[in-house]
């Protein structure tokens, strides 16, 4: 079993750490808000212990915590084989941490970008170590999806790609391979659907429901897009297109004013309680009046 660093502990970096955990490895979390990582422990626990309730299998909450070390300190991180990122999609803040990071964890380490559109290759340019420098997009929820796209970088050598695999595999991952690319595939075409969907809401074309309604009712997909830009981060959403928008320079990816204005005002999904729907009375009730009319009530188990 492998001893993996784990940073960020949001939406993906818990669900990465329970995962881990799960399948028998240590992990080392760490996140610069201690109250993330509270609220990533304590999501843990609750799925592990609903686990079985939803369908899965018996899993032992206090197991698989007692496998996850946890602090906001990068020098939890020094003894990690692998290294998994997973904070906010952001270029600077990406930036910071590998500068930082690539000084304290051991050189042999190889270290995993979980981004949502940024090239790997550019990531691992931050760093003295780009030969072990690998992409992988986790899908979201962690734990209850069964592959991943994977990524090399340029320099990425076959022999890190491969250590990744067998992490993957060992998570009961199946590991797509894809090219590195700007979104690389799932979110090349994902988040400008989002995206154009957000469009239709702010248009007063449709309401979310209803554009929900017509890729569930009429295309027969499990979730409609922005059911599915809830469960993502309406943020995370919004930071992913605009590094589209950076990386080609194409106006097809110009960011819906509604995203910016839903993250501007919090309303960032299920992980805020409220987002292109409501999670919630008391969820609701906190996060104040509907923007554009567009919410409506949707329990966390609609999916
Ligand atoms: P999130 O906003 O839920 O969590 C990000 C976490 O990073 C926060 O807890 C924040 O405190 C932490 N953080 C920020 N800067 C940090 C730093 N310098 N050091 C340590 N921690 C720091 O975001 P998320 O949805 O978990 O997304 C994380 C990454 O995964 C992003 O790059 C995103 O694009 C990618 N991703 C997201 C999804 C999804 O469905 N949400 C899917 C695949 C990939």
């Amino acid at each position: 079993m492998a001893h993996v660093g784990v940073v960020g502990a949001g939406v993906m970096g818990a669900g990465v750490a329970q995962n881990l955990a799960h399948s028998g490895h240590r992990v080392a979390l760490v996140d610069n808000d201690p109250d993330a990582i509270e609220k990533a422990l304590a999501g843990i626990e609750t799925n592990c212990r609903m686990s079985r309730l939803l369908g899965g299998p018996e899993i032992d909450a206090e197991e698989v915590l007692a496998r996850i070390d946890s602090g906001t300190d990068l020098s939890l991180l020094a003894d990690a084989e692998v290294v998994i990122e997973n904070i906010t999609e952001n270029w600077d803040l990406k930036r910071s941490l590998y500068l930082e990071m690539d000084a304290v964890v051991r050189p042999d380490a190889v270290f995993v970008a979980n981004t949502s559109a940024i090239p790997i290759t550019r990531l691992a340019s931050l760093t003295g170590r780009p030969r072990q420098f690998v992409g992988v997009h986790f899908m979201n929820p962690v734990p209850m999806k069964p592959a991943v796209e994977l990524i090399p970088g340029h320099h990425t050598s076959p022999a890190a790609l491969e250590r990744v695999r067998t992490l993957l595999i060992s998570m009961g991952k199946k590991a797509i391979d894809v090219n590195d690319a700007c979104g690389f595939v799932s979110n090349r075409v994902l988040m400008l659907t989002v995206n154009e969907a957000a469009c239709l809401v702010y248009e007063n074309v449709a309401t979310a429901e209803t554009v929900d309604e017509v890729f569930r009712s009429c295309f027969g997909h499990p979730m409609g897009p922005l059911e599915t830009a809830d469960l993502i981060g309406v943020d995370t959403i919004l930071y992913s297109i605009e590094v589209l928008y950076e990386h080609f320079a194409d106006s097809k990816y110009r960011p819906c004013p509604l995203l910016k204005h839903m993250t501007d005002a919090g309303l960032h999904g299920r992980k805020t309680g409220e987002g292109f729907y409501s999670y919630g009375p008391s969820a609701a009730a906190a996060a104040g009046p509907s923007v554009n009319g567009h919410r409506a009530d949707r329990s966390l188990s609609a999916n």
